[in-house]
């Protein structure tokens, strides 16, 4: 069987490179891309890489970054622009395959195994691209060839910008062996950590480690680290038709039950709102609109909505920007028997927005931490607790009402 031929292609600083198309007079200054339109209360989503050598980072507060970088010229978030070039790049990727799969907004895997014989060898079809997106849209991407996707991936990281970086069945331990083993698909900072904790450090470590090992420590997703690490990832390149096609996602208490405060909904929306950030990011999702559906004693659904002014995936945001809708919406002229979440207008996270509940280094768990401690305090210790507890919850409460 003849090796696959995989390309990732990622367009560099994104949001940040579409504002500076448009603003060459920024161009040798520090950018950031904010998602809010009252900015003090957003955060960056992207930035140049002058920002990025003076310490701004994806998901610092405005704040923060100008704290840090006081001349940080502050752009807003276009999404309609970002993406119309999405879609004007992968137009382009189309001419070298139909096997492309699309990861965010500026990122996608080709499969040319199939087109070196029309176009050239894997290395030859990522420069034609590359010049290809470069004369259309005035952007650079870094491509990374090889014989799997994860290494694809890899390459595509290895440089930046405005790279190609071969990783090859010959070169890849040399390539690869030496860096860090979170530098590869698959490892976030949290299993970065339980390698580090049975001592492996590096790909290489990671490659020569025993894979029952890995197994028995980090489960089915370490044995296929071991895989991805000896060059051994056999997935495919999926092409965008055959993706589900997920365009919202709602949560809601399924149970007759009573909410007469709004300490009930607050309760009500952590635990729906816990189960909706856990598929958003299953899926890669940051949500730009939220509704929240109420039945009150009527029987009738209610609903409101709101666009917001961040894309946000993490519970905490998702339970409090319900409540603030919400709150400016419902008069407790009745008690609630249901009541949901439901979160829509969809983006893809990728890399402008790798911001994750549990793999934050900026201090976002902190600050989730001090927030459940307030809640844990406004509402007592048992306020904050696992959807699955809710359930509980209100058949207790379900209970009490068939009792009463
Ligand atoms: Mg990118």
């Amino acid at each position: 069987m003849t090796d696959r031929v995989i390309l990732h292609c990622d367009l560099n600083n994104f949001y940040a490179s579409v504002e500076l198309l448009e603003r060459p007079d920024l161009k040798n200054k520090p950018v950031a891309v904010c998602g809010s339109v009252e900015r003090r209360h957003g955060i960056v989503l992207a930035k140049n890489d002058i920002a990025k050598h003076l310490g701004i980072k994806t998901a610092q507060t405005v704040w923060q970054a100008q704290k840090l970088c006081p001349d940080l010229v502050l752009l807003d978030a276009h999404y309609e622009k970002y993406n119309h070039f999405s879609h004007k790049v992968r137009e382009i990727l189309y001419e070298f395959t139909d096997i492309v799969e699309p990861f965010g907004p500026d990122e996608s895997w080709l499969d040319v195994t199939g087109s070196t014989r029309l176009f050239g060898s894997g290395e030859e079809i990522a420069y034609k691209i590359k010049q290809r997106i470069k004369e259309e849209t005035g952007l650079t991407v870094s491509v990374g060839v090889s014989f799997n996707k994860i290494f694809a991936k890899l390459g595509s990281d290895y440089k930046k910008p405005d790279a190609v970086t071969v990783i090859s069945k010959e070169n890849f331990k040399e390539m690869i062996f030496g860096l860090s083993a979170d530098s590869m698909m698959g490892v976030g900072r949290h299993t970065y950590l339980k390698l580090q904790r049975i001592g492996i450090n590096t790909l290489g470590e990671l490659a020569a480690a025993d894979r029952r090992t890995l197994k028995s420590e980090l489960g089915v997703m370490g044995e296929k680290l071991w895989y991805y690490a000896n060059g051994l990832d056999m997935s495919p390149v999926v092409s965008q038709n055959d993706l589900p096609d997920i365009k919202s996602i709602s949560r809601s208490t399924t149970n007759k039950l009573d909410l007469i405060n709004n300490e009930d909904v607050w309760k009500t929306f952590i635990g729906l709102s816990e189960e909706i950030a856990r598929q958003l990011e299953e899926n890669d999702f940051y949500a730009l609109k939220l509704t929240v559906m109420v039945r009150d004693e009527s029987l009738s659904w209610e609903s409101y909505g709101k666009t917001l002014d961040n894309p946000i995936h993490l519970s905490i945001d998702i339970a409090r920007e319900a409540m603030s809708v919400f709150n400016s919406h419902y008069d407790w002229r009745t008690a609630i028997h249901s009541i949901g979440i439901a979160v829509s207008e969809l983006i893809l996270s990728s890399e402008p927005l790798q911001i994750s509940f549990y793999s934050s280094d900026d201090g976002e768990n902190d600050n989730l931490e001090k927030e459940c401690e307030n809640i844990r305090e406004r509402f007592g210790k048992n306020a904050i607790i696992k959807a699955s507890m809710i359930d509980f919850d209100i058949n207790i409460k379900q209970q009490k009402n068939f009792g009463g």
